[in-house]
């Protein structure tokens, strides 16, 4: 069979420990058999950040802006212990989060869904995708611990020498005090973002603030998305029939559980950490959440939700054997393909994209799965607990039968 053919390079981001083990196997058994795969190679792993100063990450988050498709594997945050384990000349910091700070995107999380792995709500039929605005608010504060009665305000310098000043608190005894701050900017490309990846999708939007407490704050993101929306989004919107829907927090909520899916829900960066972990909990596993980075001018960088599972890599090292579950990273790679396929209109390549995909869920329904879903799948279906690569091997055969 000839393999299929790509113009441009995908930027593809390497990385560490048990998700660098899968990586190599995914491309040598999944894709590089059946793509002529054209690739930017940059190796995040944490031994080249550390020989190149951190300099690879910079630059493959460069070449995502030049070539606006990326893939990536997971890969570590170093803390202390990373630092003596590896050796490191200073705690580099998380790539994740500099590349998204070098694209300015916004994060979507979305749960791939079986129907043998039913979620924990009900009548939750179709994903949840949640795009949490990452950056400021309460991740950026400053705090004061207060010992003794005081006054506390609010001060505001412009650059013109022009003072705003409000009182906080008159406190009549100890307690806390916390200043928060968010960038119009940033609240713009974070809605640009969002808008984009609906009508990427063609799912509805929903945002939700506490704007009717928080008059300024809150009510700024509520106002900017809207303004947002109906200067450059909502001809696109009808015509798709998409709808854009602002609602209270904790309207949006109750709505989320009662909804069966199917959307895009956008939170602010306090919110978006909370609910993620909740709808990715309800929805059954971290292993199967893919990630999504978008930048404002519709750079995309995919990869797994999930980390670079240490505890499964430290057991492959000793030689024992590992059920790691690939399902995410494979859906990363899908993702990144059927995205540069779109771009450069190349329908081969994105069908492949949408078969590997296909024989990746037909081979969980077929019953074979790694050993993290076992338990989650529902009473009655037969199931075969398998090792990654024997699972990878099956996703294959499954994959060479479709595309026969
Ligand atoms: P993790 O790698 O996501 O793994 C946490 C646990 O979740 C695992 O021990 C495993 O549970 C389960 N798990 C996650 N993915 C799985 C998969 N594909 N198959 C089967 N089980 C899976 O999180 P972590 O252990 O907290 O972090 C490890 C490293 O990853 C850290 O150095 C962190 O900095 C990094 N990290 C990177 C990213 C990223 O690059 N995007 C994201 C998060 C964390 P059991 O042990 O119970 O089997
Ligand atoms: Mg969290």
């Amino acid at each position: 069979m000839e393999k299929i053919k790509m113009s441009t390079p995908l930027v593809e981001m390497d990385g560490d420990e048990m998700t660098r083990i899968l990586w190599k196997i995914i491309k040598d058994e999944l894709i590089i058999p059946f793509v002529d795969l054209k690739t930017e190679y940059y190796d995040l792993g944490l031994v080249e950040r550390e020989k190149t100063k951190d300099q690879v990450t910079i630059d493959s988050a460069n070449a995502t802006k030049k070539y606006g498709v990326a893939v990536k594997c997971a890969t570590i945050t170093p803390n202390k212990q990373r630092v003596e384990e590896y050796n490191l000349s200073t705690m580099w910091k998380s790539p994740n989060g500099t590349i998204r700070s070098i694209l300015d995107g916004t994060v979507f999380r979305a749960p791939i869904i079986i129907d043998t792995i039913k979620p924990v709500v009900k009548n939750w039929k179709k994903p949840i995708t949640i795009a949490r605005h990452a950056y400021g608010d309460v991740y950026k504060d400053t705090e004061i611990r207060v010992e003794k009665p005081g006054k506390a305000e609010l001060i505001y310098t412009d650059v013109d020498g022009n003072v705003t000043k409000n009182t906080i608190y008159d406190f009549e005894c100890a307690g806390v005090l916390q200043g928060l701050y968010n960038k119009d900017s940033s609240i713009e490309s974070f809605a640009h973002s969002c808008f984009k990846f609906a009508i990427d999708t063609k799912q509805d939007l929903w945002f939700s603030t506490k704007d009717t407490i928080s008059k300024k704050y809150d009510q700024t993101f509520k106002l900017k998305f809207q303004e947002i929306y109906e200067k450059c989004y909502k001809e696109e919107f009808e015509k798709l029939g998409i709808t854009y829907f602002y609602t209270l927090i904790d309207d949006a909520v109750a709505r989320v559980i009662r909804s069966e899916g199917g959307y895009i829900w956008a939170l602010k960066n306090y919110d978006g950490d909370v609910m993620s972990d909740m709808v990715s909990t309800a929805f059954g596993s971290l292993a199967m959440m893919t990630s999504v980075l978008v930048s404002p001018d519709g750079k995309y960088e995919f990869e797994a939700a999930h980390g670079t599972v240490t505890r499964h890599y430290y057991k492959y090292l000793k030689g024992e054997e590992t059920s790691t579950n690939p399902i995410a990273t494979i859906f990363a790679w899908s993702g990144a393909l059927k995205k540069r396929a779109e771009f450069d209109k190349l329908d081969d390549l994105y069908n492949f994209g949408v078969k590997l995909e296909e024989a990746s869920i037909k081979t969980l329904l077929d019953g074979y799965m790694t050993k993290d879903l076992v338990n989650l799948v529902s009473e009655g279906v037969k199931v075969k607990s398998l090792n990654s690569k024997e699972f990878i091997l099956k996703i294959r055969e499954n994959l060479e039968k479709s595309l026969a």
